[in-house]
């Protein structure tokens, strides 16, 4: 569950961003469209208590962000929310299953090669666990992150422009694999896209569980 109430944020000397107020229920999937330079990624940095807001109060699966620290907030970070970012960073020198492992070691757990090689396996990427990510395709290795991301079993998975540079094809498989990982793992998805396919890739409801929450951050004036 994400509720939020009259969220702002401004940078310094920047951009000044007002976010609509949304209330999206466990499970659900969150279409967050609009243009380049909307606010979508810095949204995605609040809901992942990355970036605390200007003003607003914000709830994640229970948890009250605003009066989290920053300790706190990297602790409950590592297990509620799996981040898909834009920008995968995978770590080149590490196998997928190294960079994997690694992301169970930085969340303070022991690595647990069977849930590695479970997600992987649900990814169909099971073939890849020993390459570097320099010996992935560009869908491969987002498949790898994808598996980074719920290795930890997320409440919520924040996907950040998923389909960028991805053929119509490849980029019906990303949002397809992202729908069926965060229904498996009963995870709320959100979508943070500036991609006018996506939301076409959404069904309004599946299994009468998927919701499609359209949401559209517009930039207040300067
Ligand atoms: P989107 O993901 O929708 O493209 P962003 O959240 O990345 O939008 O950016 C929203 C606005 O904030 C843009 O106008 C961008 O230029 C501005 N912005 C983003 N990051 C910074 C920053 N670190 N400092 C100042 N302005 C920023
Ligand atoms: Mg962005």
């Amino acid at each position: 569950m994400i509720c939020t109430r009259g969220l702002c944020y401004h940078y310094p000397n920047g951009a000044r961003l007002v976010f609509p107020d949304v209330d999206v229920p466990q499970g659900a999937v969150l279409l967050l469209s609009g243009p380049s330079g909307c606010g979508k990624s810095t949204w995605l940095a609040i809901v992942a208590a990355l970036v605390v807001p200007t003003a607003g109060s914000i709830t994640v699966v229970g948890q009250t962000l605003d009066a989290l620290q920053s300790v706190a907030a990297d602790a409950w970070r590592a297990k509620a929310i799996g981040f898909l970012p834009q920008k995968l960073h995978l770590s080149a020198a590490l196998s997928v299953y190294q960079n994997l492992a690694m992301a169970q070691w930085a969340a303070g757990q022991k690595e647990d090669a069977s849930r590695i090689h479970a997600v992987l396996q649900a990814l169909g990427v099971m073939e890849l666990v020993q390459r570097k990510p320099g010996q992935l395709s560009g869908g491969q290795a987002q498949r790898v992150a994808l598996a980074r991301s719920v290795l930890l079993h997320p409440q919520v998975i924040l996907a950040d422009e998923p389909t960028a540079s991805l053929d119509d094809e490849a980029a019906a498989d990303a949002v397809g694999l992202l729908l069926a990982t965060a229904k498996g793992q009963g995870a709320t998805l959100v979508i943070a896209t500036h991609d006018a396919r996506v939301a076409a890739l959404i069904p309004p409801v599946a299994n009468g569980k998927i919701g499609f929450q359209p949401s559209y951050l517009q930039r207040s004036a300067l």
